[in-house]
């Protein structure tokens, strides 16, 4: 039996991608072993997304060629994408597979399609598991692409235009989840709010309804990231009444600054940001908000900068990821004048960074004494589990029980270093 490896780096979206390869190698019949053993082929989904990313992708293909000279290495993803002629250059490496056609890697590798083959392979097309691959969280991926163009990004050049999985696709792969035993599906994309801009009659909403009213059983749908502006009256209502749906909105920011906003092409203001988290808090108590926020676009002044630091300070936000600005090829923001210097960037980042873990200290201090539904995850001790809370609160707990990839409800009375410390009665919730 052959054996197959695989490595992700990057975005939800690119795991979910690998996910789906892995199955299509498992249907051909081969083994999926670590990424640390020895392999016949090994398969890196690599991320453009900053330096950081580049140098990494480039370090895990030239790991895989060390570890199994002899090997086939298939490299793909937004950096193979971005620069195939970079990627090529790399001793060992057998194929570069664009991203739209990752799919079909092991017809490939097994050389039963060519590899110039026409792009006929859409990539949204459904993946019914044959087992679980991961033991509590699975994850749909709903749409690929994205065409907001945001100066900064390279991703719309790597992925292309928005393109939606057919409803009736997502529901057969959710239904099949259940089926499978995971209890917390997560929908995720690459601008996940425009989901249905290329189907008629279908938005993000709408397919959340659809599903929630055709497939039944004991799980929790989890939305990744969704941008300011696509989040509507009609999505929050139905996050608001639906119990399977996480209190959890992850809005990207980016800047507080009007004047960057608008350079960075994004269509809203800080005030619109500020009133579109205000308005979720209120009308979802409990909810889990969490940003993007980067620092160092080209002309972020001090000024800037503050007007991020101000408005993500005065906002009920659990958590923020913070990104320093990385100049992309390609996109109009690496031409821009006034390109930071990586020590302000650093400086800025460190201070988002306290920001952070300030403001997660403060809710996880205001949650005390809540009662919480947590999907069981891991055991990190004989006897002590952690979990996620439906409202995006990592909490950890003792318990005689192991409940791992079932519901348990645990009453938050602490917190130690960042991660809410709980209380169970050790009874599955249903
Ligand atoms: S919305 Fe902007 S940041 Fe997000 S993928 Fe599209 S262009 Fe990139």
């Amino acid at each position: 039996m052959k054996k197959a490896a695989f490595y992700t780096l990057g975005c939800k979206v690119n795991q979910v991608d690998t996910e789906q390869i892995k199955e299509a190698f498992l249907k051909q019949g081969y083994q999926v072993v670590d990424f640390n053993e020895a392999a016949d082929i090994y398969v890196i989904n690599t991320c453009t997304v900053t330096h950081v990313s580049d140098r990494k992708s480039r370090a895990v293909i030239r790991r895989a060629a060390r570890r199994n000279p002899l090997a086939q290495i298939v490299v793909t993803g937004c950096l193979a994408q971005a620069d195939p002629d970079q990627i090529k250059a790399i001793p060992g490496v057998s194929m570069v597979v664009d991203n739209q056609d990752k799919e079909r890697i092991p017809d490939l590798v097994g050389g039963t399609v060519r590899g110039d083959a026409d792009g006929v392979f859409a990539s949204l097309t459904p993946v019914l598991f044959t087992g679980r691959h991961e033991r509590t969280r699975a994850f749909i991926k709903i749409e690929d692409g994205c065409h907001s163009y945001c100066s900064y990004c390279i991703v719309p050049y790597t992925r292309g235009a928005v393109r939606s999985k057919r409803p009736e696709h997502v529901q057969a792969e959710l239904q099949r989840l259940v089926e499978l035993g995971y209890r917390e599906i997560v929908l995720t994309g690459i601008h996940t709010g425009l989901y249905g801009y290329d189907l008629k009659n279908i938005n993000l909403t709408e397919l959340l309804k659809q599903l929630l009213g055709e497939v039944d059983g004991d799980y929790r749908i989890r939305l990744s990231s969704i941008e300011p502006l696509e989040i509507c009256p009609a999505l929050l209502q139905l996050v608001q009444q639906e119990p399977r749906i996480c209190r959890h909105f992850h809005v990207p920011l980016q800047s507080g600054s009007d004047t960057v906003l608008k350079a960075m092409n994004r269509r809203y203001n800080g005030q619109y940001y500020r009133d579109l988290i205000l308005e979720i808090s209120k009308r979802i108590p409990g909810v889990g908000l969490s940003a993007d926020v980067m620092v160092g676009f080209p002309g972020e002044s001090r000024q800037d900068f503050q007007a991020t630091y101000d408005l993500l300070a005065e906002l009920p936000l659990l958590d923020l990821h913070v990104f320093k600005y990385s100049r992309r090829e390609g996109t109009p923001a690496a031409l821009m004048k006034g390109q930071i210097d990586e020590g302000v960037k650093q400086e800025r980042s460190q201070a988002l960074l306290q920001l952070a873990r300030d403001k997660h200290f403060q809710r996880l201090e205001n949650s005390c004494g809540q009662m919480l539904r947590v999907l069981v995850e891991q055991r990190i001790q004989a006897q002590t589990y952690t979990g996620l809370s439906d409202n995006y609160i990592e909490v950890r707990w003792d318990s005689s029980r192991d409940l791992r990839g079932e519901f348990a409800k645990v009453r938050i009375i602490g917190q130690e270093q960042g991660v809410a410390m709980g209380c169970v009665d050790d009874i599955p919730v249903h």
